[in-house]
């Protein structure tokens, strides 16, 4: 079920302010406001969408084309790609989501060390 009042849906509807990197006809790619690398952007799709899973059952092509070249586009325009980047997508408990409303994380900027955390 979505959250219409989620902090993205809110961002979406301009309620709360926003640092823009990218938009498109059906995406928005923003600077995460607490980041966790020297660069770290949030790309987001318009639509109401919680997770990947959801938007990959759910959304249009067109849709679905946007939002992909999208991230391409936000790592590109951030200058990411010499030095390379990490894409990363939570979806659900497990996953620690904390924002209902489907993101990819653009991380980049130094060493992103272990794709995941030991479990000790
Ligand atoms: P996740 O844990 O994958 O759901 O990540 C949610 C991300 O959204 C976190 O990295 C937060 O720092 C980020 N976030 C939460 N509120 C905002 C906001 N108003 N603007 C930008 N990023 C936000």
């Amino acid at each position: 079920m979505y959250d219409p009042n989620n902090v993205f849906a809110r961002i979406l509807r301009k309620e709360i302010p926003c640092k823009t990197v990218l938009e498109t006809e059906h995406s928005l790619a923003f600077h995460d406001v607490n980041p966790q690398a020297p660069v770290h952007v949030l790309v987001i799709p318009k639509g109401a969408y919680v997770s990947m899973d959801d938007f990959s059952a759910r959304a249009p092509a067109e849709e679905i084309a946007d939002f992909v070249r999208a991230v391409g586009e936000t790592a590109r325009s951030l200058g990411a790609v010499a030095g390379g980047y990490r894409i990363l997508s939570n979806a659900g408990a497990n996953a620690g989501q904390e924002v209902p409303h489907l993101h990819v994380h653009v991380f980049a900027g130094r060493p992103l060390g272990p794709m995941l955390s030991r479990r000790d």
